[in-house]
């Protein structure tokens, strides 16, 4: 790989995956960073818009938006010797760059945390037990002999995608190894305060009030199948101001209440409905999306989608949760 990387390649392209998270943009930003430094030309395209409180890892024009620079993109792509595909294992999560990307011939590497991948790589870097695809690109890069090339930009980077992974390490990351990591980006510079200050302490005034009506207008929970539902319209959100980001970790919250092992987030975007799954303990709800609702994910956070109405999709949602009520139960 290290030969391959050094003499054959000069340019790449970054790809993460579609409604991008602080690791997807992280880790990408990071990979990018690394790659700039040591000479290649190198850039991130994001298939879709990524939330604002993610903007200051992404000044100087990077990353390009593809939905919104189509032609552009596709020519970065054309002259690519490499992609780089990051944090996802299914091209479905490639949104509107799947169709251009389906007659691909240039090498590509992946670099993921999510079970079983489903992409064809030339170089596959995939580990479930890591906390993030940042923490990844960290050990990739180390792997390559590249980390003297991570300057605080990177550093930032990944921190930001250990970070929004691990909700500020209060899950996945139970491993040691993440913790000399994340002591190495903060030695070369990267600022765990400022990264938390945008990550959690950012938000617009109508995103909190979004927030609290959720709570205590739409939650509905089920006791007997330990299971908490949240639901938004297109109405609703307008009503909100929705702008991309707004709703991340809404689908948290409710597995604070005491006895609920998994929660669901429903939400009208586009001509579909899209939804967030997170559990505690074993419930594995991408197995539940993967099922039913056509996504995937991690065991204890995954996500997917409808093209059903919103009334359909919780119609069927609820009608599944007597199908569950054992693998629920298991979950005291
Ligand atoms: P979130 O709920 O934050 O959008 O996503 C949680 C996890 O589920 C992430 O690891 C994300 O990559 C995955 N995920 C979200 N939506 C989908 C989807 O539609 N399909 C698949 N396969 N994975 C998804
Ligand atoms: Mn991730």
């Amino acid at each position: 790989m290290e030969e391959w990387l050094r003499y054959d390649v000069k340019r790449m392209v970054i790809i993460p995956h579609v409604n991008p998270d602080g690791d997807a943009i992280g880790s990408a930003l990071g990979l990018n960073d690394v790659m700039n430094n040591a000479g290649f030309e190198s850039c991130v395209i994001v298939p879709n818009d990524f939330p604002v409180y993610l903007n200051w890892l992404g000044s100087e024009g990077i990353p390009w938006i593809y939905e919104q620079n189509i032609d552009r993109c596709n020519k970065l792509i054309d002259q690519a010797d490499v992609l780089f595909f990051l944090d996802f294992n299914d091209v479905k999560r490639l949104g509107k760059l799947e169709e251009y990307l389906s007659t691909n011939t240039k090498k590509i590497v992946l670099i993921d945390h999510h079970p079983d991948p489903q992409i064809k790589a030339d170089y596959l870097f995939s580990d479930t037990n890591v906390s993030s695809t940042a923490e990844l690109v960290y050990d990739f890069v180390d792997a390559i002999g590249m980390l003297d090339h991570l300057g605080v930009k990177g550093a930032n980077a990944l921190l930001t995608g250990i970070i929004a992974d691990t909700g500020s390490f209060s899950h996945n990351s139970s491993r040691s190894p993440m913790y000399s990591i994340v002591g190495e980006l903060i030695k070369r510079g990267a600022d765990k305060e400022k990264i938390n200050e945008s990550l959690y302490n950012n938000f617009s005034e109508k995103r909190m009030r979004l927030l609290g009506y959720c709570l205590s207008e739409k939650m509905e929970i089920f006791p007997q199948y330990r299971t908490a539902l949240i639901w938004l319209s297109a109405e609703e959100l307008k009503r909100f101001d929705f702008h991309p980001g707004d709703t991340e970790g809404f689908v948290n919250y409710p597995l604070s209440v005491k006895g609920v092992v998994f929660s669901a987030f429903f939400m009208e975007k586009h001509d579909q409905v899209k939804i967030s799954f997170r559990s505690k303990g074993s419930f594995a709800t991408n197995d539940f999306s993967g099922a039913h609702f056509s996504g995937g994910g991690h065991r204890n956070a995954s996500g997917g989608e409808s093209k059903l109405s919103m009334e359909e999709a919780l119609k069927l949602f609820r009608a599944l949760l007597p199908e569950y009520s054992e693998r629920l139960e298991k979950d005291c």
